[in-house]
């Protein structure tokens, strides 16, 4: 299948690592310009350098913290003049922390809402004036497996995720007339370093080992595995390309079956 997707121009944001570096990846090997974001500009351009390398195709950076949000909207706009417009607009950030109620104070709220909410409000609003101009616009944010189901010791992604489930059927009913599709990926259980801080914070809670805490979650789970970077960035580039432009609007689990919501 042709996914329609040669050079497309694509803003990846939290991608010097983990779900975000494997979907610029993914992106690149499918011949787009990609613009990758994180604040270490060092990990940053590691990162660009061994994805161009294995795709052949040109991969920019921009530092920028996506907590800040005028340093966001500064990032888009300097993306889309170094790739000549943009055409494709991932939204991903770091995690907000692990923990229960008792553990935040209203400071880690407003925290976590300015990164896992806010961040994706100020790149979408910095990245519509481009996005007007594609023929091929689509917008993903990159959600958890949270936002449809409490996971246990995540409070704050469980309550801030869905409002960005929020913003995306919003936008994508908001900006259907316009040709600019909106669609969201809630992953499950994947094999980044987020994943290893998380079954390091349980293992602490519950006086066990990393290695034991995810064996448990993986037992948990129909596919019985956690998934692979690989498996996210394969669906997160087909809902972004062309040959999805039937598709806005939907929240796809990538989580092994780990939703047990019927719909
Ligand atoms: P990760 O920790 O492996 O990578 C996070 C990336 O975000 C890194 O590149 C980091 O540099 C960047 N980043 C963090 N804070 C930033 C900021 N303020 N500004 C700019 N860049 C920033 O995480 P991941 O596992 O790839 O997860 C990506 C997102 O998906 C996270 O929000 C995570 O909570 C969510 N998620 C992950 C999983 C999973 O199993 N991996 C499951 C559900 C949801």
């Amino acid at each position: 299948m042709d996914l329609g997707l040669k050079g497309a121009r694509v803003l990846v944001t939290a991608a010097s690592e983990g779900l975000g570096a494997a979907t610029a990846r993914q992106f690149s090997l499918e011949g787009c310009f990609v613009v990758i974001n994180s604040r270490d500009l060092g990990k940053l351009q590691q990162t660009a350098q061994s994805i161009a390398k294995e795709s052949g195709n040109p991969v920019f950076t921009q530092a920028a913290d996506l907590t800040n949000s005028e340093s966001a909207s500064k990032m888009v706009r300097n993306s889309a003049e170094s790739m000549g417009g943009l055409d494709i607009l991932v939204t991903n950030a770091g995690g907000p922390p692990s923990g229960s109620f008792a553990d935040f104070d209203i400071d880690a709220w407003q925290t976590a809402t300015q990164l896992t909410l806010m961040s994706a409000v100020s790149l979408i609003h910095a990245s519509l004036p481009h996005l007007r101009k594609s023929r091929r616009a689509a917008i993903l944010t990159i959600t958890s497996m949270s936002a449809k189901q409490p996971v246990p010791n995540l409070i704050l992604s469980n309550t801030i995720r869905p409002a960005v489930i929020g913003l995306t059927k919003s936008l994508a009913t908001e900006l259907g007339s316009e040709g600019i599709r909106v669609n969201s990926i809630l992953p499950g259980m994947t094999q980044t370093a987020r994943i290893d801080d998380i079954m390091q914070a349980r293992a602490e809670q519950s006086g066990t080992s990393p290695e034991h805490e995810l064996e448990k979650a993986a037992a948990t789970i129909p596919l019985r595995r956690i998934g692979t970077v690989a498996e996210f960035a394969n669906a997160a580039v087909f809902l972004c390309s062309p040959a999805a432009g039937y598709i806005t609007g939907v929240s796809l689990p990538v989580d092994g079956g780990t939703i047990q919501a019927t719909m």
